[in-house]
């Protein structure tokens, strides 16, 4: 019976003892035991499918990874410490030295930082496209040029790519297309349907919803998913069982949590639009934002950040801080708690002010993750500090 996503995300059950607990337990093991010595030479000469030492597998993961993999009509995955090692670890798997990427200039300031300072010490090089020119993209491919790599919506800026012209390019010139679909989570969008090769997610946002742990997963064809597996189990980057059974538990209500988020988040850009001290507000499913539409075709809701500009730029952004009460100042997003940054002295003051201005980042600029607040709490908030 093919089941819906809610239905998968709280059915799928890949253990259960002879306890026969209803709720998955916690395998707080790094090992497992072996019946006898072909036993344990057959499963380390993988001849049978089971589980030996828990960086390479464990089942509180297997569960997280075969849910997110349903949920992305992906074939496999894995799953791993942070979302920054599942971004490192999946690169470093599939590239060798003297490889490019083509990768969009909007993206998480920690990849930035990976693709500036830590990959060109492995001779692996990168240009970036920008997001409103697509023609551009072709002309940046080169010989070398391996994989392409964009997240939409962005952080912090929430513009949105085109995913299917993405994989329209993709395809066309034989490369790898991996997106991180981190803010959306794959109850908004599913890439793989518009040709991505591997969907990365940082599991710390949205999937845990609650600002608990730490995670990364990446999902996608089973050949691919091979490279990224034998590379990992080897470096060791991977999800404690811990925090594989917290996820797995979160994964249960995703989809009412970000149905909330994002009902949440279109009243908040809603009724920042019409405000007089913000000069503009970007979300993907306000009329104003420049790739409505495609975010409609591609997303089934807006998610859950909202950016916007102050007038009166830095100034006005610091005073705004000091006089929030509710929200947090925090750099986490997807949390249940509603959070306030400003990424221009924060997540990405590592960027010098061009690179800042390439991205769409300026002074002024505020991201909120809308949390699960009333949201007349949360408006509340924001219309005291902006005053
Ligand atoms: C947070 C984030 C990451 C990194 O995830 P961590 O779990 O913090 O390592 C990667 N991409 C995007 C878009 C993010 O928001």
């Amino acid at each position: 019976m093919n089941k819906k996503f809610e239905t998968n995300a709280i059915r799928t059950q890949l253990e259960r003892s002879q306890n026969l607990e209803h709720s998955v337990p916690l395998y707080l093991t790094s090992s497992f035991v072996f019946e006898d010595a072909e036993d344990m030479r057959a499963s380390f000469a993988e001849e049978k499918e089971r589980n030996i030492y828990s960086r390479y597998s464990n089942p509180n993961s297997s569960e997280f990874i075969e849910k997110v993999c349903q949920m992305e009509g992906a074939e496999a995955g894995f799953a791993f410490a942070s979302g920054m090692a599942a971004v490192f670890s999946t690169l470093a798997a599939l590239l060798d030295s003297g490889d490019h990427i083509l990768s969009a200039g909007n993206i998480f300031g920690s990849t930035h930082s990976l693709f500036n300072t830590f990959f060109p010490k492995w001779n692996i090089s990168h240009s970036y496209f920008k997001i409103d020119d697509f023609d551009s993209i072709e002309n940046l491919i080169t010989p070398k040029t391996k994989l392409i790599y964009a997240e939409s919506p962005t952080n912090p800026g929430v513009d949105i790519l085109d995913l299917e012209a993405l994989g329209i390019i993709a395809k066309k010139h034989n490369l790898t297309l991996v997106i991180d679909n981190c803010f959306a989570s794959p109850y908004l969008q599913q890439p793989i349907k518009f040709g991505a090769d591997l969907v990365i997610h940082s599991g710390t946002k949205l999937m845990d919803g609650q600002g608990r742990v730490l995670a990364g997963i990446t999902v996608g064809s089973t050949e691919l998913i091979e490279k990224v597996y034998r590379f990992s189990r080897i470096t060791g980057p991977v999800l404690s069982p811990f925090n594989a059974w917290v996820l797995s538990k979160s994964l249960e209500t995703l989809a009412v949590r970000v149905d909330r988020h994002c009902e949440n988040a279109m009243k908040l850009a809603e009724f920042l639009e019409g405000h007089t001290n913000v000069n503009w507000v970007k979300y993907p499913f306000l009329k104003s934002h420049p790739m409505y539409e495609v975010a409609k075709k591609q997303m089934k809701a807006g998610g859950c950040v909202v950016a916007f500009e102050l007038r009166g730029g830095l100034q006005a952004g610091q005073k705004f801080f000091d006089s929030i009460k509710l929200l947090s100042l925090s750099a986490n997003l997807g949390d249940s708690r509603s959070i306030v940054t400003h990424p221009a002295s924060t997540t990405h003051s590592k960027l010098s002010t061009e690179e800042r201005a390439e991205t769409g980042i300026t002074d002024g600029m505020v991201r909120v993750s809308v949390g699960l607040e009333h949201i007349d709490d949360i408006i509340s908030d924001i219309t005291q500090a902006l005053r």
